[in-house]
């Protein structure tokens, strides 16, 4: 006699992520959490059981955009319960779950669960509890270990590049920056761990591994024999493992850029000659005031080291305008350092007063108008010299580590050693493969490359 195993139907789950690469991660981590309780991943919040949103606290806009969803999804949930579908469960996760999970609370009923970036991997048992009584709330108080442990080295994969969190908070407190209120006290991943994950991802098919960490440059995990590691020592380890072909590390701090650090670059084939290193403000006075603990002319030195040892590396930056205080004088001291510099690309923003953080007192905040001005200006010049940066690779042939199909018939998009996306035809057969191409053009954002020889 034959007996009918009933399964349980999918779940469907839906993540928004918002903020860094960091809480890109997390959202992969938590996806891996919920596959074996029966959740699926939907590219919609209409008619999830459950829709996480891992939030970011960095900037205003970011944190206020949470709300506003939050009102959406309230009115989706009704949709589904009036459907006979079941109710919706409705759970904010990341930094602003961290910082602000009472208000949460009382400023959004609609919420059912808040978890902050330590304690996600509770999120069967949470999940579980709030099913049965509405409006469970956790402490967020994890350390970052626990997390840790009671992750698997086993990730879902999607595609031949996979970031990996090496690193968790910061002890710098930039007088602007709410992460070292967020994300807690600077702590490294141990090395074991992090070679187990990442020969799991090349195990999967994975070429290219981004090491994050919002000082990933402080890395200083165990190194299994009791000693202190340091990231070039992560990062000859992960350069052993097959198929691991590249290796790149964001964000950095200027002061933990480290001779033995700067040496690898020059020694270490599989990191890649890209280096996001963010100096905030090319004035000195400005610096002091955001307690970056270094000058104008020290950042230029060492930029100027990074590039002896590795002359191929390219730069990219963060910038904030509108910092208070800042004069005409200082901003063209910011826009100064630019054009020394020469970068790829940067990222760059406008002053946000954050609760809490020393700068939201501090006399002399910028007007708006005058900071969005600046903020134009920079990006600018900025975009001036991304676009320069792509035009020399005109004519050139680079490596390119070929992610997905494209939208032409037989188009593959793949990245430039620099990070840039680069567009060829006849080229969805070498998804995955790190391959040379030559570049003839220019898209907007994007490389044009074609084949230099097509691989049996
Ligand atoms: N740890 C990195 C560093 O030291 O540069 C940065 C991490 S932070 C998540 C990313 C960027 O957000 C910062 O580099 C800074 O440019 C920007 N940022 C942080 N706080 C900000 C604020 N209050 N207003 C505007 N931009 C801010
Ligand atoms: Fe924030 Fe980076 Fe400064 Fe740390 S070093 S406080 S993460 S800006």
């Amino acid at each position: 006699m034959s007996e009918t195993v009933k399964s349980e139907p999918l779940k469907k789950l839906h993540i928004k992520t918002y903020g860094c690469q960091m809480n890109v991660y997390d959202s992969e981590r938590m996806v891996d959490i919920l596959r074996p309780l029966g959740y699926e991943v939907s590219g919609e919040a209409d008619g999830a059981d459950l829709v996480l949103l891992n939030t970011c606290h960095i900037r205003e806009k970011a944190a206020e955009k949470v709300y506003s969803e939050i009102g959406r999804l309230k009115e989706l949930r009704e949709e589904k319960t009036a459907r006979g579908e079941g109710r919706m469960t409705i759970a904010v996760a990341g930094c602003v779950a961290q910082a602000e999970g009472a208000e949460i609370m009382n400023r959004a009923p609609a919420v059912d669960l808040v978890v902050g970036p330590q304690a996600y991997h509770q999120l069967p048992e949470l999940i579980a509890r709030t099913t049965r009584a509405r409006g469970e709330r956790l402490s967020a108080d994890f350390a970052p270990e626990d997390k840790f442990d009671s992750l698997s080295a086993e990730r879902h994969v999607t595609g031949p590049t996979a970031f990996l969190t090496v690193q968790e908070g910061c002890d710098k407190f930039c007088t602007f920056c709410v992460v070292p209120y967020t994300r807690g006290a600077e702590w490294s991943r141990p090395v074991a761990s992090i070679v187990a994950e990442a020969r799991s991802l090349a195990e999967k098919g994975v070429r290219e591994v981004t090491l994050l960490g919002q000082n990933v440059n402080a890395y200083n995990g165990d190194d299994g024999a009791g000693n202190e590691s340091s990231l070039p020592l992560l990062m000859e380890a992960l350069s052993e493992i097959h198929g691991l072909d590249r290796i790149r590390y964001t964000t950095s701090h200027p002061n933990d850029m480290t001779d033995e650090l700067i040496r690898a670059h020059a020694d270490n084939p599989k990191i890649m000659p890209y280096l996001h290193l963010p100096v905030q403000s090319g004035s000195d006075k400005i610096l002091r005031a955001m307690n970056r603990k270094h000058g104008r002319q020290a950042y230029i030195e060492l930029i100027e080291r990074i590039k002896a040892a590795n002359p191929r590396l390219a730069l990219s930056g963060d910038f904030i305008v509108g910092f208070p205080g800042e004069t005409d004088k200082d901003f063209d001291d910011t826009m100064d350092l630019i054009r020394q510099v020469r970068y790829a690309s940067a990222f760059s923003f406008k002053y946000s007063k954050r609760p809490g953080t020393p700068a939201s007192g501090m006399p002399g905040q910028v007007d708006e108008a005058v900071a969005d001005a600046r903020l134009k200006a920079l990006q600018a010049l900025i975009n001036e010299q991304q676009q320069a940066f792509k035009a020399d690779l005109v004519g050139q042939t680079i490596d390119v580590l070929f992610e997905k199909r494209g939208r032409h018939n037989r188009q593959a998009i793949g990245r430039s050693p620099w990070l840039q996306s680069v567009f060829a035809e006849d080229a969805d057969h070498l998804i995955g493969q790190i391959v040379p191409v030559k570049i003839i053009g220019l898209g907007n954002n994007s490389l044009i490359g074609e084949l230099e020889s097509v691989p049996a």
